[in-house]
């Protein structure tokens, strides 16, 4: 049985979003952090641990440079792995 008293579905939604700044996924690869390790790593070479261990260290001054692999190798890459 529907009840009429369902007045309150004018209520509005908040929707709860993160702020733009946080992120969420390796700039890099594309891939979603997958824990904190993630996290402080983007912190501190702006890619996910994965990206780092994989690029970072074999082309470190590249890399200060700004330059990064290209994401469809990377995603190659990983796929061949997994
Ligand atoms: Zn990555």
């Amino acid at each position: 049985m529907i009840e009429k008293k369902s007045r309150s579905r004018s209520g509005s939604y908040q929707l709860v979003a993160p702020d733009r700044d946080v992120v969420f996924e390796c700039p890099v690869c594309g891939y979603l952090f997958r824990d904190n390790k993630d996290f402080e790593s983007y912190h501190k070479k702006a890619a996910c641990t994965l990206c780092v261990d994989t690029y970072y260290y074999i082309n470190a001054d590249r890399w200060e440079k700004g330059w990064r692999p290209d994401r469809s190798e990377v995603i190659k890459k990983w796929i061949s792995t997994m």
